[in-house]
């Protein structure tokens, strides 16, 4: 099956060569072609250029693209959109001046995900979290990862792995699976934390690598959740299994969470609202990618990822 797209009034994001990412001052350029065609061949891109090139073919399906533009769909790769219920009453303690730390010690934040979750069936979860899949991929989102971290327990999270996989089958979008059941230490483990250290690797991680549910290992390492050596421990356990870390670092504070990830050789380190310069340094020349996250200081009223400056260093940035 071959599909001509013609009269294109601009083409974003032609490359003559395919590359893994751009970084700094090259993220200022979007190279583009104006009044351009596109060939897909059984789904594939098979050529593209200006229309004054256009070549003799025989197209099953020709589309004019008159008067609009063709660009790659987005990528998302770091959402939480399998979970239960909501926590919009957190708006309200916000307003009323509490900040994410003190929702969290009264039981809100990921805990309170955490109970909705572990209280309603996978079916309920799967019906909720499709909505929202439907939502993004009509936003334009043509591949997207999901993140566990809502269970917190063995059961919770191989239930909300299993909600992913099912998205994955069911929908015609790309989807990557991150098993986060290091997003908080669950109530029952507060005094205890190297034991849901030992149920994170001996009991999740073996049975989701069994279950193939998961591509990647995430970790929150922030102050009061999981320190820079329990995050090492949980990626090197992670990597075992073959998952590859990308970790949530920097979110509130600067504690050695990029070093870490980079040590690993982290896929990305995602959030970084507070950096410092060694931490920028860090970053530089490695295959990790910055990932910044500005809906999240939005609704948090955090402060937001430093990007200038990030990008002014020759760093590349998601
Ligand atoms: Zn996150």
């Amino acid at each position: 099956m071959t599909t001509l797209i013609t009269n294109i009034q601009e083409l974003l994001q032609v490359r003559e060569t395919s590359i893994a990412k751009v970084s700094g001052s090259e993220m200022a350029k979007l190279p583009t072609i104006k009044n351009a065609f596109l060939i897909l061949k059984d789904n594939l891109i098979e050529d593209f250029g200006s229309m004054d090139n256009l070549p003799k073919i025989n197209a099953d399906q020709i589309i004019d693209a008159t008067g609009k533009v063709v660009l790659p769909s987005w990528c998302d790769s770091h959402t939480h959109i399998v979970y239960a219920g909501n926590r919009e009453q957190e708006f309200v303690d916000r307003i009323n001046g509490l900040s994410y730390e003190e929702i969290a010690n009264r039981g809100g934040g990921i805990l309170n995900s955490a109970k909705k979750l572990n209280d309603s069936s996978e079916e309920e979860i799967y019906e909720q979290s499709k909505i929202r899949l439907e939502e993004v991929m009509h936003l334009g989102t043509g591949a997207v990862e999901i993140k566990s971290g809502y269970g917190l327990t063995v059961d919770g999270e191989l239930k909300m792995l299993r909600v992913i996989q099912k998205l994955a089958e069911n929908y015609p979008i790309a989807i990557k699976a991150t098993f986060l059941g290091a997003h908080a230490f669950p109530l029952h483990y507060k005094d205890d934390k190297a034991g849901y250290l030992d149920e994170i690797i001996n009991e999740m991680l073996p049975e989701i690598s069994k279950n193939k549910l998961a591509d990647y290992v995430d970790v929150f390492c922030e102050s009061g959740y999981f320190s820079v050596e329990e995050t090492e421990k949980i990626m090197e356990a992670g990597l075992a299994f073959g998952l590859k870390p990308k970790i949530h670092v920097n979110q509130f504070n600067s504690i050695g969470g990029i070093q870490a990830g980079v040590k690993f050789n982290a896929l990305s380190v995602d959030h970084l609202e507070v950096m410092n310069p060694e931490d920028i340094q860090a970053l530089k020349d490695t295959e990790t990618m910055p990932v910044a996250l500005p809906s999240c200081s939005y609704f948090l009223s955090i402060p937001y990822t430093p990007a200038r400056e990030m990008i002014k260093a020759g760093l590349p940035l998601a």
